[in-house]
């Protein structure tokens, strides 16, 4: 089997965010799909070890903003690489409210959903979550960014690692210095698992 066909697949990225306790978390995703218009259901993976994920577990509603091509890699750095366990990612940012109460996004964003958890079936790795669309909104006619627009022309091209040995994570830069990548290791920084590594 070659792995790299499930490369192939197109994604979009998108901004998940959720409200817990008071709390609001923000990470960014590539696994938001419609799965039915009437109703209006869609279906979103989330990384157990993210904290958003126990979040949405807890409070059963999400929010989704679609990015655009003129999302900048900071965006990325902000919400995807780092974790709300450490950092509050809103610090110095107003926050926009949909009426559900959750934060959206609406800079390099052209749409948002409100989602409300239905179900969810627990997988080793990840919980996929069905929800019903509650509330949605078109704020532009921007062009969304696909997950290959993203490696393309927004994250940066690697720097040098002259000095460096190990496996470098494609999905965000981390280098692991080792000489033996785990089968089941995973990203500390991204979350993605050992197939999106490569040898340096
Ligand atoms: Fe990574």
């Amino acid at each position: 089997m070659d792995n790299k066909a499930l490369f192939k697949i197109g994604y979009g990225l998108y901004l998940l965010s959720v409200l817990d306790n008071g709390r609001d978390n923000a990470c960014v995703t590539n696994t938001l799909i419609q799965v039915t218009s009437s109703p209006c259901l869609v279906t979103i993976a989330v990384n157990k070890q993210n904290l958003t994920h126990d979040m949405i577990l807890s409070s059963g509603k999400f929010n989704v903003s679609m990015l655009t091509e003129s999302a900048p890699f900071d965006i990325f750095k902000q919400f995807g690489y780092q974790s709300g366990r450490n950092v509050d990612k809103f610090a110095g940012r107003t926050l926009k409210r949909s009426p559900n109460g959750l934060v959206y996004f609406d800079e390099n964003v052209n749409a948002w959903l409100s989602g409300k958890v239905i179900s969810s079936t627990d997988l080793p790795t990840h919980t996929l979550f069905l929800a019903e669309v509650t509330d949605a909104e078109v704020l532009n006619d921007e062009e969304s960014v696909t997950y290959s627009y993203y490696q393309k022309h927004i994250k940066p091209a690697p720097t040098s690692v002259s000095n460096k040995k190990g496996y470098r994570c494609k999905i965000c830069g981390y280098i692991y210095e080792s000489d033996v990548l785990p089968p089941d290791f995973v990203c500390p920084i991204c979350k993605h698992g050992a197939a999106d590594f490569e040898k340096l």
